[in-house]
């Protein structure tokens, strides 16, 4: 499917539809935005990247800047490569991920799975989008690390817009 200049997405958006709708929904809907320590730990990573500090070693480009969400990372990366395919007409078999804090190298094969999911992945987001509608809150062990869990509220009743919640409990 094709898209206008007007309904494209950032990447970075897909790392929360994986991570979790609801949360993919307050971000690009709502633009609701709640830093805890673990989102200032990864800004802190990516203020790097806008501060030049891109590098390559032994023929591997490092680019950092990838948000910290478990299990979803490999997806923001395999769609990052496959626009470069797309803008460079090349081919991109693997990346790896470096995660800061445990100092650890994950290198990850865009095989034909990822792929799948990475292009599921972005379906979702469009069609969240389209429909306007934030999910409501399901709480698991996600939220515990969920840098909007206090505006999120999943604990306190299911609620849809946080933009809705909000306005109710100022009167
Ligand atoms: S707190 Fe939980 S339900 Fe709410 S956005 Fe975060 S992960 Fe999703």
């Amino acid at each position: 499917m094709t898209y206008s200049e007007d309904e494209l997405l950032p990447i970075s958006a897909l790392t929360d539809i994986v991570f979790c709708p609801r949360r993919a929904a307050l971000h690009q809907l709502e633009r609701v935005w709640e830093e805890n320590v673990a989102t200032v730990e990864g800004h802190n990573l990516h203020d790097r990247v806008h501060d030049g500090a891109t590098e390559s070693r032994g023929g591997v480009r490092v680019a950092r800047g990838i948000k910290r969400h478990e299990q979803s990372f490999e997806v923001q990366l395999c769609a990052q490569a496959m626009c470069l395919e797309e803008m460079l007409n090349c081919k991109v078999p693997a990346g790896a991920l470096f995660y800061g804090i445990s100092h650890r190298r994950q290198d990850v094969p865009f095989d034909h799975a990822l792929r799948q999911a990475t292009e599921s992945a972005a379906r979702r987001l469009h069609e969240l989008i389209e429909a306007g509608i934030t999910p409501k809150a399901e709480y698991s062990k996600r939220c515990k690390n969920c840098s909007l869990f206090t505006l999120c509220a999943p604990k306190t009743g299911n609620i849809g817009s946080v933009e809705k919640y909000l306005a109710k409990a100022v009167v």
